[in-house]
């Protein structure tokens, strides 16, 4: 037998835990924007080029680094911020893994220049691929500025996989606006392409508002202010009558971190219930503010998940802050903490400080016209950032983001499969061949894993439900991963002490025997016992994505292959399976060279 196991280069590793953390340039953005924060900026300017596909920069007034920490920031753990497992628990910082520089100068060109005011002058360094190439004295002004060129230049797979300039500057903003949101006391500047997109100004969460969606919010928020021993909730919804039939403005963070969270989403939405229309979704700008032992922020690696202690609590008071907002604000005009003052900025019309007359018990905009809002901007009126320049309203260009624009890839490309197993096709620098097999797995892995975590799995209700029967043994364990189950999709009901009935499956699950999924996952977890809630999560996760996933030999369409290889790349983790096969491999023009020609 010979031995087949080795180990990854640290180049490799690196490129593999960097698609954690960086998948695309908006999470650098982010990544970059939060540790300005976290260094005390109170300016933050951020350039992007080619939709940060080219080029993103962020320059920041903050307190800079010393020569020695502009070297180690790039390493793996570094990190000002914790020193101990404890300090997990207690951070309010926004990084804490000490992961974010490292992984994008595994992937990209980056150069930092920074300087502390205690020091005359500031350094500069190039980090190539993790690799330092040039180090030298820079003067400038006291904070720090990150360069990022070329990102994933060296992951040839995942740069292809970027989406088009349009929607990856959607996400771009997105992120901007997640983190100028939580921060109207700090000025921001988003520039594309050298269009200056946003000015914000220093300002309260109102003003902040305005800035990012357009000064017609004046008239549509409705403040939200709860405060109680546990939590604070503090923030604006959107007027009843401002609904809209996109879920856009829906803006929900924890201790200022932005997150999602589809169960308290639910006590909002229940809130409005009955003043909205049906197909229309209420906004909100609503920040809750938690002891952080509370909550468990690192279950995710991109950290919009959470996980609260209490969250029964936690969704009575949000429902019921937001309810007694609404109904104030149908009895009488509310007093709003955030009225804007005069800060020395001219808000124009804006500052029209009569209070909202009572509104009218229309629970809609009787006036909305579907068609005539987003028509406008088409694709074909549309082609490139030009075009941004005769949109001064911020909310005005902002909807051209949110426009659902049918997504092409940056280049068409095609698809054959190879053996009813492999789909193989180009990119710029080679041929790219995919599992078919282990690239579903990987993409359901992490649906699922999203689905148990934010407890959203959809389930298809059994026309005539089926009962099965355990042995004692067996329904004791089964009993213990039920709500797990629950979860992701499973409507099972305990009738004796053996016998439970199916009502209902994983939306996924069609065509599949759900006993013997319940079996394999009991099966499995038999195994790999364990009460930790994350590993039994991830043991589920994996039965079920491995039964579940599309099998080698199986037929598929040009589009089904494309498909495939979106949702791969779209994944955390693309490189391999989650039980470790490497999912893709690409053969390289130079290779190919070598192998013809000798
Ligand atoms: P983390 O934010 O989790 O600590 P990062 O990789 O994002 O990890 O950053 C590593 C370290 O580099 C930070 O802890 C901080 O000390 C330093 N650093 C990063 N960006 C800045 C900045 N803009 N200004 C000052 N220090 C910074
Ligand atoms: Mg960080």
């Amino acid at each position: 037998m010979i031995d087949v196991i080795k180990l990854l280069p640290d180049s490799v590793a690196n490129q593999i835990a960097a698609g954690e953390v960086i998948q695309r340039p908006a999470s650098a953005v982010k990544e970059l924007m939060e540790n300005s924060l976290d260094a005390g900026a109170t300016q933050i300017d951020l350039y992007v080029k080619d939709a940060g596909k080219g080029m993103i920069m962020v320059i920041d007034n903050g307190c800079g680094m010393s020569e020695t920490d502009a070297r180690l920031c790039f390493e793996r753990h570094a990190t000002s911020k914790i020193s101990k497992a404890e300090d997990l628990f207690s951070i309010r910082t926004m990084g804490f893994r000490g992961e974010a520089l490292a992984s994008i100068a595994a992937i990209a060109q980056v150069e930092l220049k920074t300087r502390r005011k205690e020091d005359e002058v500031g350094v500069k360094i190039i980090n190539e691929g993790s690799v330092i190439k040039e180090q030298t004295l820079a003067p400038m002004a006291v904070g720090t500025t990150f360069t990022v060129k070329n990102l994933f230049f060296n992951v040839p797979a995942r740069r292809n996989f970027l989406k088009s300039a349009n929607a990856e500057m959607r996400h771009v903003v997105e992120e901007f606006t997640r983190v100028a949101l939580m921060n109207p006391e700090v000025g921001f500047i988003l520039n594309s392409d050298g269009k200056e997109l946003y000015h914000l100004f220093p300002g309260n969460l109102k003003q902040r508002i305005m800035g990012l969606f357009g000064n017609n919010y004046n008239e549509k928020l409705l403040p939200v202010r709860q405060e109680t021993d546990r939590v604070t909730i503090n923030g604006y919804i959107v007027k009843a009558e401002f609904a809209k039939k996109t879920r856009g403005e829906q803006y929900f963070f924890v201790n200022k971190r932005f997150i999602k969270h589809p169960y308290l989403h639910h006590a909002i939405e229940n809130a409005f219930l009955e003043m909205i229309p049906k197909d229309s979704f209420p906004g909100y700008f609503l920040n809750i503010e938690v002891d952080p032992a509370d909550i468990d922020v690192n279950i995710h690696p991109t950290k919009t998940e959470v996980n609260f202690l209490d969250v029964k609590l936690i969704y009575a008071i949000l429902h019921a802050a937001v309810r007694k907002a609404i109904g104030q604000n149908n009895l009488s005009p509310m007093i709003d903490f955030d009225e804007p003052t005069n800060l020395g900025i001219d808000f124009g019309e804006v500052v029209k400080q009569s209070n909202p007359i009572v509104q009218p018990s229309v629970p809609f905009n009787p006036s909305y016209n579907p068609f005539s809002e987003k028509r406008e901007f088409t694709k074909s009126s549309f082609g490139g950032f030009q075009s941004f320049e005769k949109r001064q309203d911020p909310g005005d260009w902002r909807q051209l983001y949110e426009e659902p624009a049918k997504e092409e890839p940056v280049q068409k490309n095609h698809y054959i499969q190879l053996n009813q197993s492999y789909i193989i096709t180009t990119l710029k620098s080679g041929i790219l061949v995919i599992d078919q097999h282990l690239a579903h797995c990987r993409i359901l892995f992490e649906k699922f894993l999203k689905e148990l975590e934010n407890d959203s799995g959809q389930s298809q209700q059994e026309l005539f439900p089926e009962p099965f029967s355990l042995n004692a043994n067996d329904a004791s364990l089964l009993r213990d991963i039920l709500p797990d189950l629950r979860r992701v999709g499973f409507d099972l009901e305990q009738v004796n002490a053996t016998t439970f009935i199916i009502k209902g499956t994983p939306a996924d699950m069609a065509g599949f025997n759900a006993v013997e999924m319940i079996e394999k996952m009991i099966d499995n977890y038999k195994i790999n016992r364990t009460d930790l809630n994350l590993d039994r999560k991830l043991g589920i996760a994996k039965t079920m994505s491995s039964q579940l996933a599309l099998k080698a030999s199986t037929a598929l369409t040009e589009m089904e292959m494309q498909n495939l290889a979106d949702q791969l790349f779209g994944c955390s983790v693309a490189e391999v399976a989650p039980d470790g096969k490497k999912i893709y491999a690409i053969l390289t023009l130079d290779e190919l060279n070598l192998k013809l020609k000798t």
